[in-house]
């Protein structure tokens, strides 16, 4: 097993990699900026390093900061979590340059998922079903923009190849608007993730976002842990996730999950993967892959009863794949609440202060969280600070322990969207699963 591993993110992600860690009898090493001294996580690592001031970009985005932490610590590998440098190929590399092993796929697997142009046509090639778009990116020939797009049919979306975190995007009911929408979501896009590539897919009008997790251990082998519903977004970002997705019947599990495992075992994927897909009336069309563990792995967690974050650890220390297919198990129902940091109806951050700090309990109820009495939530990251996940016998189940878990957990100091997630769990097509990507927007307008 790995030795000692630098646990380079902050918040519940951070802590809940530091108790994979430790479970597996791990060294953890904890870094963080100025302002994070405090975090959970950082208080239980074995060793700490200070690696920059409060802004991302000087400390957990800084390659260089985080390389020698894991040098002057003697580190053997470094676990990205989500979002910050996760997802960035050339920090995979100079990882790996640097005599580390990176926690999660090849610099070549993430740089071809990254662009969400290379990932459709590679998935395309492997038989794949995705959105009808744009086979490649939009060129600089309006007439050929036109032509793709009329053939595509309205309305159409513009996507940004290297966009991400619901960013990047601009939906185009009509011929007249397109060419100004392009160059402006390219502009975007070449300041947001400095790639001003821009392709064009239909937008489907109600469609579910679901998503299928694997794990590849990088030697061929690759199995699938069931599908995630996660189409209570606002915009274009998740806030309740759930496994399985309400009314997908095991006969399209089985398909759909063997045809991410059968891609990732061509591509000797290794470790953990997500391949999303839109799905509507019936037919599963894959969106992009996100090369590590995303946010609502718990979902998963709870209904198969596999540890995600160690596998991680074990597929990085160079095993093989613990499990085969046959070994999955899908039990029950899990469903989880992102709470964030801010007001529920206006959605503006709220860091601060945690005056007081309960957390829900009871059978089937897990919280991944690193709140305590005290903390203060400071303004310079995501929002997320607690997720709540619910697991029961039947989504029903599921569903009253979460109502009960909401109405006991206890957060004072700060604003949180608690208050939202209450209203969402009491709506009559959310209790029966009939919801799609614009379910909630059109939901909260009314
Ligand atoms: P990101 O990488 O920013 O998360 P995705 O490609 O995963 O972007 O899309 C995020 C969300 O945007 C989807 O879950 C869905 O709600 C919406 N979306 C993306 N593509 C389409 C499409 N072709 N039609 C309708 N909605 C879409």
């Amino acid at each position: 097993m790995l030795n000692k591993v630098v646990i380079a993110n902050r918040g519940e992600i951070a802590l809940r990699i530091l108790r994979a860690c430790k479970e597996l009898g791990i060294q953890t090493v904890a870094v963080h900026s100025t302002v994070d001294r405090d975090l959970l996580h950082v208080r239980l690592a074995d060793e700490s390093v200070c690696i920059g001031p409060p802004p991302a970009a000087e400390s957990y985005l800084s390659i260089p900061a985080i390389i020698s932490a894991a040098e002057i610590t003697d580190a053997v590998a470094i676990h990205p979590g989500y979002g910050f440098l996760a997802e960035n190929a050339d920090f995979a590399e100079q990882v790996e340059k640097s005599g580390f092993i990176f926690i999660g796929p090849s610099p070549d697997t993430i740089r071809q998922m990254g662009d969400k142009v290379a990932a459709i046509q590679y998935m395309r090639q492997l038989s794949v079903p995705c959105v009808p778009g744009s086979r490649d990116p939009i060129g600089e020939d309006d007439t050929d923009t036109l032509r793709i797009a009329r053939e595509i049919s309205y309305p159409v979306i513009i996507k940004a190849a290297g966009g991400g975190g619901g960013r990047g995007m601009r939906v185009v009911h009509t011929e007249s608007h397109l060419l100004n929408a392009i160059t402006l979501t390219r502009s975007e896009a070449k300041a947001a993730f400095n790639n001003e590539k821009v392709y064009i897919e239909k937008y489907l009008q109600n469609p579910r976002h679901i998503e299928i997790q694997v794990l590849g251990d990088g030697q061929g082998n690759a199995i699938y842990l069931g599908e995630r519903d996660c189409s209570i977004q606002r915009r274009h970002q998740k806030i309740i996730e759930e496994a399985p997705a309400p009314g997908i019947t095991p006969e399209q599990r089985h398909k759909i999950g063997e045809l991410c495992a059968s891609a990732c075992r061509k591509m000797q994927y290794r470790g953990a993967g997500t391949m999303e897909f839109l799905y509507e009336d019936g037919c599963f069309y894959f969106i992009e892959m996100n090369t590590r563990v995303q946010v609502e792995h718990p979902v998963t967690e709870m209904v198969t009863g596999i540890d995600i974050v160690k596998a991680q650890l074990h597929i990085a220390a160079g095993e093989k794949l613990a499990y085969c297919q046959e070994d999955i198990k899908i039990s029950g129902h899990a469903i989880e609440c992102r709470i964030n940091a801010e007001d529920p109806h206006r959605f503006t951050p709220s860091p601060g202060t945690i005056n007081y700090f309960h957390a829900p309990g009871g059978p089937g109820i897990r919280v991944d969280s690193h709140l305590y009495n005290g903390y203060k939530v400071p303004p310079y990251y995501d929002s997320l600070i607690a997720k709540i996940i619910a697991h029961g016998e039947t989504r029903e189940i599921a569903l009253a322990r979460m109502r009960n878990a909401l109405d006991e957990i206890v957060i004072e100091g700060i604003k949180t969207n608690i208050p939202l997630h209450q209203d969402i769990l009491r709506g009559n097509t959310f209790q029966k699963g009939l919801i799609n990507i614009h379910y909630l927007e059109k939901w909260m307008n009314l």
